[in-house]
Parts: structure tokens; sequence; C-alpha cells
């Protein structure tokens, strides 16, 4: 079944590849349309109707490079595929005149040549600075499908390890392949994949779930609903191996409603796997059924916790349930449940397709695989990478991001959300990976890196965040309601000039009465950011509280 659905979809992957056409394809996305990128597709079909009509203009998936958004892809018959940045409305009419009339490459808009090779003297995109150091695995189709079309995905190699799972090894066994593998949760709690799958093995019988965690609410973290944008069929993939492998009938996504553009193209996938029989019953013969939902949901960065995520599904306001019990014995509607960040799961085609011993030798002995970044802030580059895990911190944040935007210098990263840490960035030549950031106070959790310049004020930074977490708390346990409210008061009062030094031993004494008494893991990290500003950031909170004083001018009444 598969083989055939492959040799269909290969035919209409190389009836575009070998297009007789001209194609021009845009990069879009929620990131790149808020930048201008629906306008150029616009403009672009527009001149496309009245000039060239023998050109195909399609809607590809973003590439990830924000920073160079709106992103157009051009092929000529017969040449490679050629990308070009900064794409704005106003440009099409002579972009498209010089290349298509004038066959003028346009080099000084190039971002590079994909294939590997160079073209009248356009480099490969592979060998630029911002491509160079990446790994791409989930993002492997990134900018060159089309997201929703099932085609694309399985001419791509995609369907290849759900087939392999279902009609060549049993659950154990792809349990046992991903325990081998050493994938761990890219949600930032790094817990063995494998293992957590096999608390399934010996639930009771009758329905069993699977939940995606596609919350995503965190201040500069877009790795997710990247993901469900531009590849949608890698997760759902990878949940059909899952939920193969744990016994499980159906699946839940819980994303966030107002990620339009996410919801619209992972439902339209959902359907296109339905009308192919890759859910629903006895998928590719196998025998294995199932059934997949998306629930798209309101806004609350407290769905982000499993068991808050549990009681949304339900219809239930989302706030944290006591554990235990846990969610593989009592999860959705009391039925046994695993739940996995999106980006987990996403890796699990790779996973079975090359197997474990190949999925091992890629990143670092701490973590295997990539890391999937969200470079925002004071960076050159902004958008999404994905590095081998252990790549030097320093290279991502110089070579893929480009340095700092600011003419003053980088003076800190604000790691892993409002939930993370900061560090300084005299620490930046270490490695990327999960336990060495943590070690630094400034975990990577889900993947979010924030660039914080010399122009910027560390404790009003922290303030922010603060705030960012007193909105969020639930409110459902003491210690977090009401510390979280506490640590905004006093902030606010330092940035306003009427802070004193024992604020700084009050700050420390909340945050460690949130950290032992907190009921979920909002309350218990909320003061990871703080602690550890205060730790290398000491001298600003200092300034602030002793000479009134805010040196980078961004304390309005300490200017
Ligand atoms: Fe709610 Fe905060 Fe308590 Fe978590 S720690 S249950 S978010 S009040």
């Amino acid at each position: 079944m598969y083989e055939q659905m492959k040799s269909e979809a290969d035919k209409i992957w190389n009836a575009r590849s070998n297009s007789i056409h001209p194609i021009i394809s845009v990069g879009i996305s929620a990131s790149s349309v808020s930048v201008g990128a629906g306008r150029t597709l616009a403009r672009i079909q527009e001149e496309v109707q009245q000039k060239y009509s023998e050109v195909i203009v399609e809607e590809v998936g973003d590439i990830g490079f924000s920073w160079a958004d709106p992103v157009v892809h051009i092929t000529m018959p017969g040449t490679p595929q050629i990308t070009y940045g900064n794409i704005s409305e106003d440009i099409v009419e002579q972009f498209l005149a010089d290349i298509l009339v004038d066959s003028n490459l346009r080099s000084d808009l190039s971002l590079g040549v994909a294939g590997g090779g160079e073209f009248k003297g356009i480099n490969p995109l592979e060998n630029q600075p911002w491509m160079i150091h990446q790994k791409r695995i989930i993002m492997e189709n990134y900018g060159y499908t089309i997201p929703q079309n099932l085609s694309h995905y399985i001419s791509n190699g995609g369907m290849e390890a759900l087939d392999k799972a279902l009609n060549s090894m049993t659950p154990e066994e792809v349990i046992e392949e991903v325990k081998n593998s050493d994938l761990r949760g890219r949600g930032g709690a790094l817990f063995p994949t494998g293992v957590k799958w096999s608390f399934m093995q010996n639930a009771p019988e009758g329905d069993k779930y699977l939940a995606i965690n596609a919350e995503e609410g965190d201040p500069g973290a877009f790795t997710d609903v990247s993901i469900i944008e531009n590849d949608p069929y890698k997760l759902l993939e990878g949940m059909l191996i899952a939920s193969y492998a744990m016994g499980c009938n159906k699946s839940f996504i819980h994303v966030r409603a107002e990620y339009q553009l996410a919801v619209e193209r992972l439902t339209e996938a959902v359907k296109s796997l339905e009308e192919h029989n890759l859910v629903g019953d006895n998928i590719l013969g196998s025998g294995f059924s199932h059934e997949i939902e998306v629930d798209a949901t309101g806004h609350a960065y407290i769905c982000g916790e499993e068991t808050a995520l549990m009681e949304s599904l339900e219809g239930k306001r989302g706030a944290p349930r006591p554990r235990p019990p846990f969610p593989a014995g009592y999860g959705i509607f009391g039925r046994p449940t695993n739940i996995n960040n999106v980006k987990t799961i996403s890796y699990v085609p790779t996973v079975i397709k090359i197997g474990h011993k190949e999925f091992k030798n890629i990143g670092a002995e701490s973590a295997s695989g990539t890391a999937l970044l969200s470079l925002s802030g004071h960076i050159n580059r902004r958008g999404v990478a994905e590095i081998p895990v252990g790549l030097n911190l320093s290279t991502v944040i110089d070579d893929i991001g480009g340095g700092s935007s600011d003419i003053n210098g980088i003076k800190a990263l604000q790691c892993g959300g409002p939930l993370g840490g900061i560090m300084s960035s005299e620490e930046m030549n270490m490695p990327t990976d999960f336990q060495g950031m943590s070690l630094k106070g400034s975990p990577l959790g889900s993947g979010g890196i924030m660039v914080v310049s010399n122009s910027s004020c560390i404790v009003s930074l922290v303030k922010n965040i603060a705030e960012f977490n007193e909105d969020e708390s639930c409110g459902k346990c003491f210690p977090c309601r009401k510390g979280t409210t506490h640590i905004v008061q006093i902030l606010k009062n330092i940035v306003e000039g009427y802070g004193n030094q024992s604020d700084l031993s009050k700050l420390n004494d909340i945050g460690e009465s949130m950290v032992a008494g907190s009921l979920c893991g909002l309350g218990q990290l909320a003061p990871g950011v703080l602690k550890n500003a205060l730790k290398y950031f000491s001298e600003e909170f200092n300034e602030h509280i002793d000479e009134k004083k805010c040196a980078a001018g961004v304390c309005g009444k300490l200017a």
C-alpha cells in the first residue's frame, strides 16, 4: 500500500521538479506574513497573471529565515532553485522582469542555491554562514514543500518510517528503538522518550490517549508553531508511530487557536491523512487504527503544563492537577495518557527511519539529535535554526545569528523563556546543550534564545518577565499566586527608584518559598530568571537601589 502511495507521490513531485515552466515559491508562515509575505505573494500573482502566464506560483513553507522575509524561491526550467530574501511587494515588478525577461539572476538579493553546488556566481545555500552549522532533521522540508501537500511529503521520504514501524516492527521494538536512540523530551524536562512511552505498555485495556502539547505560549519561543505551519505531516507521522508503539487509539493536539495558520494547515493535513487511510481504521493494512483530534484552544500559558493541558482538553479551566496520579495511569477522562511535546514527536520518524545508532551519532553525549532554536531579540538573523546538540553557543549567535544587531554589543542571553534563566554574554563560549546551559543558570528549555544587548536594562527585563509569570499564574496555590505578585511589586519599586537593599534578600526568600511550595512547574521555575539575574548582574540591581540610576536609560524615573 505504501509503495503504491509513494509511486503516485513521486509522479506528482517529479512533474513539479521537471517542470518546463518557471516556478516561483513564496514562503508563507505567520511570521513571514507579519512582514509582508502575503502582499508579496499577491503582487507576484498579479504580475504573473498579467505578463507571465506560463509561470507557476505556489505557497510553500517558511525556510526559517525570519530575518530575510519575505523569502521567495525561483526555479527556472533545468536550473537549481535559487532562494531570495527581502522581496517586498514594491520590488516585485522589477525583480520578476530582471529574472524572467532579462535572465539577470539578481545575485544581490540571493541567499543561495539549493542542491549543494554553485550556480552562476551564487553560492550554495548550505555553505552560507547561516546554514553551514545547521543540521536539519525536523526542518528538512522547510521552504521546499507545500506544507499541506501529502504527495510532497511522501515523495521526500515521508511515511516511510510509519510503514516500517507498522508493517515490520512490533510495538515493543519501536519503543526499544526509541529508548536506544536516547531521544529526550524537548519540552524542557529532557526525560527519555522511550522510557516515558513504556509506562503505557502495562496500562489496562480500553481507550489510551496520546496528547500533543502545542501550547507554546512562551515569549521568544516559536519552534513548535513553526513545525506545525511548515511541515505538519512530520508531527502527524511521529504521532502515528508513537500511538502504535503505546497502543493509543486516539490522539489530541492541544494548540492555541490564535495560531490560525498552524491550526488551518494541521486540520487540512489530518483531513488528507483520513482520505488516504493513514488515519482511521486498518492504517496501511497493518490492523492498527487511530483517530486524531485537533483541539484549538484559548490562550493560557499554564496549559503547557501537562496536567493543566489535560484539564483543558476535558473542557475545564486549565489548572494543574496534583500528582499522583500520573497521566500514564489516570489521564484524559481518567484514561491512560502520554503527553509529548511537538518537537520530541517530530523526531520519531527519523529515529525509526535511520535507526538508533545513526541518530545517536548526531548531537552530544548529554542529548542525542538536534536542537531547534528560536533566535530573537537583539540579533541580526532572527528566526528558527536547527543545530546538532553541542554546537558552540558563540557559533550559534555569531555565525547563524549574525551577531548583535545593536552596535553596543551583547550583554546577556535569556534562554528557555520566562521559566528559564539568564546568562552573561561572557559565558557564550560553551556548547549549546541542555545540561551545560542549565548549570550556567540559563536552561535551553524548549529552545528559545533571546539576545539582550548592552542597551538594555536587566532589572527592567526581569520585571517584564515577572509580570508575564504573574499574569499567567493560574492562582490555584498560594506560594505562586502571592509570590509572583509580590516579586512584581518589589521589582516595580526598584525600577521606580523606591528600592532598598533589603528588597534583594526578600526577592531571594520569596523565590525559595515558591520553589519549595508551588504545585506545578510555573511556580517552581518562575524565580529562575530573577535568581540568575541577581547572580550575574547584581551591580545593575545595586545601581538602581543605591544610586537611583539606570545606566541603560531604560527605567524612566532613573534614566
Ligand atoms: Fe497555578 Fe502557579 Fe500553583 Fe501552578 S504553581 S498551580 S500556575 S498557582
